[in-house]
């Protein structure tokens, strides 16, 4: 064995869908490479022993936002222990700003951009020469035909255990400017029917659970329809035969035939992710994000009133020219229109992106560290921005956990962000934690706020014990357990 492909994954059950990529491209060196996958928070030395003991001359890491400094350390300790070994970098964190970075002056190559074919090639010029003169290599964007598919190194292992990864297509064609995918200016598919062959093949071997990394599933409204034809195709084949989806949708294009589509799933067969982001036309226009919020608004509203799926839409606060009111006004807006979840996520200034152009009028201030997150800006200040980051963490506890279904509506009232944010200031005073709550513990507080503001303690205890019924735990077969969750309220 001459090469080893290698990444840290943020959990056990995220298999590397790059790492697979690589491997299938890998022409006549397939044959001389393996793909090791590692799970963040192992130990350094322990990962380097057992990229040691495949005895490779090369390896490339997948470096991505959750995993630069841990892999960071183990290619430095790869380098100290075994010098020989080439190591080369490719993935989205070490894409941008290559010459400002400790992990690149560690490795001896990094690959920019896409990998498929470039990495191949460069491992042939590293094996057999003449030896690269670069260090960092623009990778080549080939014609998406030419690119192998990478689904049959899914393993049984990995399909019994594991979410399986799949695409349909790559890139964006929006230019929303905190995200890396605005560089893309477009999306290129992969031919619709190889792909769906390819899922065939899944299915068959026994896959259930596929989460599409497509950046927008809803862009073409053909090959949408025909991806969802498959999975209603196996649905209605084999109705005790659940199949769980998860697809990423733009929320202002939902076209009647998209929506008949979709209406016609089963309940617990579909999760969209949807993100808004801000409802503030102002913000929106700072960073170049084209979005109809009333179409978007009536979509969301139309998908949790006629169809079964579970809904997962994402916000970000600390946007440029967003205050805590207009990111109030617009979370309230997106709760009263009944997503099962609201990803309350954080501004972070991912490397290349070009939000950067806002950092001296909007006053923005990011940890320098991963995952580069917003500190302050001139409209948040640290200690607001710091009180938005535990609301956050305790939305993700108390309401996209599920855990509490009947108490959330109850405890949010009629202003759900000020409600939420004073039961955060709170929880937070009384505990000094923001992580290892166990769920006994946050019901209890649950219930001492509720009672705190008013309500009689024992309708308090009621009404949280209805969230904690024996009958409740009932999960639907496939879906993962924090949708069944919501699904089953
Ligand atoms: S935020 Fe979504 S729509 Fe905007 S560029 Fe990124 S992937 Fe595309």
């Amino acid at each position: 064995m001459t090469i080893l492909l290698s990444t840290l994954n943020a959990r056990y059950t995220h298999a590397s869908l790059g790492l697979r990529y690589l491997l299938a491209n890998m022409g006549e060196l397939r044959e001389r490479t393996k793909i090791q996958e590692f799970v963040i928070g192992a130990k350094t030395t322990e990962m380097v022993e057992r990229i040691l003991a495949h005895q490779p001359r090369i390896v490339g890491f997948g470096v991505y936002i959750w995993n630069v400094e841990e892999t960071n350390k183990l290619v430095a300790m790869l380098k100290r222990v075994a010098p020989h070994i080439v190591v080369v970098l490719g993935g989205p964190e070490v894409s941008h700003e290559t010459g400002e970075q400790d992990i690149v002056r560690q490795a001896d190559y990094v690959i920019t951009g896409w990998g498929d074919v470039t990495f191949p090639k460069l491992c042939g010029e590293i094996l057999n020469g003449p030896k690269p003169l670069m260090k960092v290599h623009a990778g080549h964007q080939p014609p998406m035909a030419e690119l192998a598919m990478p689904y049959s190194l899914y393993t049984d292992d990995d399909i019994k255990n594991r979410t399986i990864y799949v695409e349909a297509s790559r890139g964006c064609p929006f230019k929303c400017e905190f995200c890396l995918s605005a560089l893309d200016k477009t999306a290129w598919p992969f031919n619709v029917d190889t792909f769906l062959a390819e899922m065939e093949g899944l299915h068959a071997r026994g896959a259930r659970l596929f989460k599409f990394v497509d950046r927008t599933f809803n862009l073409n409204i053909k090959t949408s329809l025909r991806i969802m034809r498959f999975f209603l195709d196996k649905l209605e084949a084999n109705p005790d035969d659940p199949v769980y989806a998860h697809f990423e949708l733009v929320p202002d294009h939902l076209p009647d035939a998209l929506k008949e589509g979709i209406a016609k799933f089963p309940a617990g067969a579909l999760q969209f992710e949807i993100g808004i982001q801000s409802f503030n036309p102002e913000v929106q226009t700072l960073v170049s994000r084209k979005q109809d919020n009333q179409k978007a608004a009536d979509n969301i509203r139309w998908l949790c009133d006629h169809s079964t799926a579970h809904m997962h839409v994402d916000l970000i606060a600390g946007l440029p020219g967003e205050t805590v009111e207009s990111f109030a006004a617009g979370f309230n807006k997106l709760w009263a229109l009944g997503p099962h979840e609201i990803q309350f996520g954080i501004l972070k200034r991912l490397r290349g992106t070009p939000i950067i152009r806002h950092t001296e009028p909007f006053g923005l201030v990011f940890d320098p560290h991963p995952p580069y997150t917003i500190l302050a800006n001139k409209d948040i200040d640290f200690p607001t921005m710091q009180r938005l980051v535990r609301f956050a963490r305790y939305w993700d506890l108390v309401a996209n956990s599920g855990r509490f279904t009947h108490t959330v509506p109850v405890l949010l009232g009629e202003a759900p962000f000020e409600n939420f944010m004073a039961f955060a200031d709170w929880l937070y005073a009384n505990t000094d934690a923001t992580h290892r709550i166990a769920l006994d513990r946050l019901a209890g507080m649950v219930q001492r706020w509720l009672a705190h503001t008013g309500m009689a303690a024992e309708d308090a205890a009621r009404l949280l014990a209805r969230d904690f019924a024996p009958a409740k735990a009932k999960a639907q077969a496939v879906a993962p357990q924090r949708q069944a969750r919501h699904l089953a309220a």
